[in-house]
């Protein structure tokens, strides 16, 4: 018989386990205690156990654990991991140092069902969503990988990886709460951004549940028919839903949402596109980061001149709208935005 991840118990399925096993209930929590607040990824580790105990634990349950066998760094510090799934799937997580912070950037999905025609990862089918331990692992990885190569913990962590987070929404929801707990790795959620194509109804159901984390919306176009162009599922999903659905967001939470937009050359570029913007933005409380594109091999995609790009912070500031232009880091290995496709991966 198969064993179980042990970190996909509930509390009453571990309650009967030590029931069974005659063992008192305050064992439970120094199990949870080397599960989510030290990461352990054996029983053998947990010293505070009785061995006979740690014996029957691993008689009966296992650890699906994640494996960063492979990296490759960046010239800028960018690290890119591969992250070999039990399953064999892997996917890519990054560590991007800068002066003041140190982010980790997670997936959430093997691939994405999503066809954003400017992302590699689009290319990936989607295999399946992350288990919450598994986006857990990936945190509890980079910290280590943060401590042991740049001498400090990761400060902030953006669901910017491979997958769409809200098309996994209830495993994505469990993982941060195992980040943010006190019972868990206690990083605050306002150092947590989860980044998102902008799905209305999930948006409104954030808000409902009540995160604390942060929200970005990979806009790309406030006209709609050019973003229908770029990402279809703005077909299914328009403008006018979405701005209404950051509009409850803001309502509800009082937090600013991000726009993440790139510009590229005859694409939106134009006026007609910073107005369209400048309109989108003045409906709803928020700030632009315009990233950089990191070119994917695609020659319908030229990143734009950056005068446009001043003209877009020039025109959105004077209606006191914040737009930083965000230079692109790990470039040299694939490893920014939107260039997460396993490419030089040892596994694939
Ligand atoms: N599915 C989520 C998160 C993954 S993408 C989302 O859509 O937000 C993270 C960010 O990178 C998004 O803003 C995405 O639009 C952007 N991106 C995708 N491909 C890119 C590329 N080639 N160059 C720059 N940014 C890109």
């Amino acid at each position: 018989m198969q064993k179980k991840d042990v970190r996909n118990t509930n509390r009453e399925e571990l309650e009967a386990f030590f029931k069974e096993a005659n063992e008192p209930s305050f064992r439970i929590n120094q199990l949870l205690e080397w599960i989510w607040e030290k990461g352990a990824h054996g029983f053998h580790d947990m010293s505070n156990l009785p061995l006979s105990l740690r014996t029957k634990l691993s008689e009966a349950f296992e650890f699906r654990a994640i494996a960063v066998n492979d990296y490759q760094k960046s010239e800028d510090g960018t690290i890119k991991n591969a992250v070999l799934l039990h399953d064999g799937n892997v996917v890519e997580s990054v560590l991007i140092p800068t002066e003041k912070r140190t982010t980790a950037c997670v997936s959430s999905q093997v691939g994405c069902s999503l066809d954003c025609h400017f992302c590699a990862t689009a290319l990936l089918k989607r295999m399946r969503n992350l288990n919450p331990d598994e986006i857990f692992d990936q945190v509890v990885s980079i910290d280590r990988q943060s401590k042991e190569q740049f001498n400090r913990p990761l400060s902030n962590i953006v669901f910017m990886g491979m997958g769409e987070p809200l098309l996994n929404y209830q495993n994505v929801i469990d993982a941060i709460d195992k980040i943010t707990s006190p019972k868990g790795l206690n990083i605050s959620p306002k150092r947590i951004t989860v980044s998102t194509v902008g799905l209305p109804k999930m948006i409104k159901k954030l808000a409902d549940d009540g995160v604390k984390f942060n929200l970005a919306v990979s806009l790309h176009s406030a006209i709609d028919e050019k973003r229908s162009s770029i990402m279809p599922i703005n077909r299914v999903n328009p403008l006018t839903d979405l701005l209404e659905s950051l509009q409850y967001w803001y309502k509800v939470t009082a937090r600013k949402v991000t726009f993440e937009y790139v510009v590229w050359k005859g694409l939106n570029d134009d006026l007609e596109d910073i107005l369209a913007l400048k309109e989108f933005c003045k409906r709803v409380p928020s700030k632009v980061n315009l990233i950089e594109y990191n070119a994917i091999g695609d020659s319908r995609f030229e990143q734009a001149d950056s005068r446009v790009l001043d003209e877009y912070q020039r025109i959105l500031g004077r209606e006191g709208i914040v737009a930083k232009i965000r230079r692109s880091r790990g470039k040299d290995i694939d490893a920014a935005c939107g260039q997460l496709a396993n490419k030089n991966s040892l596994n694939t």
